[in-house]
């Protein structure tokens, strides 16, 4: 058995954190988890459960990414976090072939019949990015993504290099596309299934020999896409020309709740903790195949569940119209050593009290201070924080002056609830919260 890898030192904010790359966070160091392809065993994620129980503040993270993270650990706490991933082969050799192993899988692969199974070309991916030194170069977030389409599929998300099924024959071939979302990544040609790990290298050597032949050159492919256009990476070997390749197969999406083959149940800020991991392990064992698929929604599935009964009293939310899904905050004082306030915990509450506000995506931002990380643009109501009370604004960004100052959290979801029912009682069908509120005269406030 190798030797457990050494951490770098625990970085500040603005890096991409890993295990062996731990953040500093407000409640401690953060550490992220990367799983190859997305999929963990009941047994990996009871073992994760208890290490952020024993070494962590009992707080567990779904990223964006699809990746897990445990929070509140201290550096005392990591050769043994690393001994036992490492026993979970969860650990990376170094912090080198941990930070390009960026790689987003589509998380209902091999379980969705509209979709094809690339759980394979994934894990293959993936173990290329950690054992080729060549492409140690890749710029931090660098990021690759493996869609099989069907009612699953990441076409909406945004990444450097993507590798969408299509059909080809009886079984598929992968379409490779630079820098985007699967409407606007261009594409350079179509590879084989075996033959994506090669095509990925050979992707990643070209993009840090050109940005190594200009100075300033973008840090993520579209900019270097755009300043360079794709000519170099579509003559690389391994491909073919797309020509009359058929388009990625995509379902209008359907992921939460009772679906066929699994059963998707998101948390609100993608905020878990570690009695509810080690419950859902247990109910992926007693009712599914004993695995949990991490995605990019902060949300999990469990293969092969088909009773949501157990979910719901766990906080778990299985109706994508669930307006818990909508609010926008940010750590707050749980996460953040800036934060002063319980923005959870606040933003729920806004979501009881000011329902039609908090139904309208992106509509409602809890900030714990005037950076705003959450939701940096402006919002049809924003709360930011200050030494503990808030002030309120609307259609404003967290950085802004805010129109109501200092009140109390209690006060703050008082006013925003006045709002919401005059949002309720006088917008005409259809009109957004925004518009509504931009037309209120300062007398209706
Ligand atoms: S907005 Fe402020 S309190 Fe919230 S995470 Fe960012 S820095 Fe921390």
């Amino acid at each position: 058995m190798m030797m457990a890898a050494s951490p770098a030192q625990p970085r500040r904010r603005g890096y991409c954190p890993g295990v062996l790359a731990p953040m500093e966070v407000g409640d401690g160091l953060l550490v992220r988890v990367r799983v190859p392809a997305g999929i963990l065993t009941a047994a990996q994620a009871r073992r994760i459960a208890a290490l952020g129980r024993e070494l962590g503040n009992g707080l567990v993270d779904l990223s964006h990414r699809g990746n897990l993270q445990l929070r509140g650990l201290d550096a005392d706490g990591l050769p043994p976090l690393y001994a036992a991933l490492e026993s979970l082969g969860l650990l990376a050799a170094d912090v080198e072939s941990e930070a390009v192993r960026n790689v987003l899988t589509a998380p209902a692969a091999g379980l969705d019949p509209q979709g094809f199974d690339v759980r394979a070309a994934a894990l293959a991916l993936d173990a290329r990015l950690a054992a080729d030194a060549a492409v140690r170069g890749l710029t931090p977030k660098f990021g690759w993504l493996v869609c099989g389409g069907g009612v699953g599929h990441l076409a909406d998300s945004s990444t450097d290099v993507r590798f969408d099924a299509v059909a080809d024959g009886a079984g598929f071939a992968f379409r490779v596309a630079l820098g985007g979302t699967l409407a606007t990544a261009v594409p350079i040609g179509l590879c084989a299934p075996a033959g994506l790990p090669a095509v990925a290298a050979a992707i990643a050597r070209t993009f840090i020999a050109l940005r190594a032949a200009r100075d300033g050159a973008p840090r993520r492919m579209a900019g270097l896409v755009r300043e360079t256009g794709a000519g170099a990476f579509a003559a690389l070997p391994g491909l073919t020309p797309l020509a009359d390749a058929a388009p990625p197969v995509r379902a209008p999406r359907a992921v939460l709740g009772v679906q066929s083959g699994w059963l998707g149940v998101a948390f609100p800020f993608g905020r878990l903790d570690v009695d509810r991991l080690d419950a859902l392990a247990g109910l992926a064992e007693r009712q599914g195949c004993g695995e949990i698929r991490l995605t990019p929604w902060r949300a999990l599935l469990l293969p092969g569940v088909a009773d949501g009964t157990e979910i719901a009293a766990l906080g778990g939310v299985l109706d994508p119209a669930d307006v818990r899904l909508r609010l926008t905050a940010c750590s707050g004082a749980g996460g953040c050593d800036v934060g002063t306030t319980d923005t959870h915990a606040d933003a729920l509450a806004l979501a009881r009290r000011a329902p039609a506000l908090a139904a309208a995506a992106g509509a409602v931002h809890v900030s714990g201070c005037s950076k705003g990380c959450a939701h940096p643009a402006p919002a049809a109501v924003t709360l930011t924080a200050r030494a503990g009370r808030y002030g309120v604004d609307i259609n404003a960004a967290a950085s802004g002056a805010a129109r109501w100052p200092d009140l109390s959290p209690a006060e703050a979801v008082d006013k925003v609830a006045a709002l919401d029912a005059l949002y309720r009682q006088r917008a005409e069908p259809g009109v957004g919260a925004e518009a509504f509120l931009a037309t209120l005269a300062p007398a209706d406030l």
